[in-house]
């Protein structure tokens, strides 16, 4: 059974890995999607594909299951997402996300989508964690200490505060 995950993944939190870590229980391999791989440098999306790609694969260094991790950029027309989508990854039987819209795409492709468990949604969540860092709040808690790491190594807090005060200006 290999299981795909996608997500945006701005940034990687303990949810997401709470997630992965019960898909790896049902599957054998994982494939996980990053979604709008070609986004970065705003304020919903401020890391590069390559900087979640770094935070991924060292938070799950030890989920002891084989797993990918794939950019996958966005197109506009989601009729034909499903394809694209199978398009760039290895095969996979199964999808989890609650995003409504994505489940919505592949349960009309047929495929198998499970929806998963929401933990501590409040606060492991991707627009909580970037408002904690443009605030200066103590975000550190809600992300694996890999992910603090590579957000530390690209300067990931600096660059949100100074996109954001940008999108103040007139
Ligand atoms: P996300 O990072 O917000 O969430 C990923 C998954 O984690 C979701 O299923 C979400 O419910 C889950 N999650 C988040 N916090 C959680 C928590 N605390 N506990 C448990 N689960 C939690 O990413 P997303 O927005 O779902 O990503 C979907 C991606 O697919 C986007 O990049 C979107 O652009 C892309 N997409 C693209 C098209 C297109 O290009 N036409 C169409 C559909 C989707």
């Amino acid at each position: 059974m290999r299981s795909l995950y996608i997500g945006r993944f701005q940034p990687y939190h303990l949810g997401h890995q709470a997630v992965l870590e019960r898909i790896a229980l049902e599957s054998d391999e994982i494939v996980i999607g990053i979604g709008s791989a070609q986004v970065s440098h705003t304020t919903t999306n401020p890391f590069t594909a390559g900087e979640r790609v770094a935070m991924i694969s060292s938070a799950l260094r030890n989920l002891g299951r084989w797993f990918y991790i794939i950019p996958l950029p966005d197109i506009e027309r989601n009729a034909v997402w499903v394809a694209h989508v199978r398009s760039m990854l290895p095969p996979f039987d199964r999808v989890y996300s609650n995003n409504p819209l994505v489940v919505q795409l592949f349960s009309e492709a047929g495929i198998e989508v499970r929806k998963t468990p929401l933990y501590n949604r409040d606060l492991y969540s991707g627009t909580a964690i970037r408002e904690m860092m443009m605030a200066g709040d103590d975000w550190r808690a809600l992300v694996p200490p890999a992910v603090e790491s590579v957000i530390d190594e690209v300067g990931g807090v600096k660059r949100l505060r100074n996109i954001s005060e940008g999108d103040s200006q007139p």
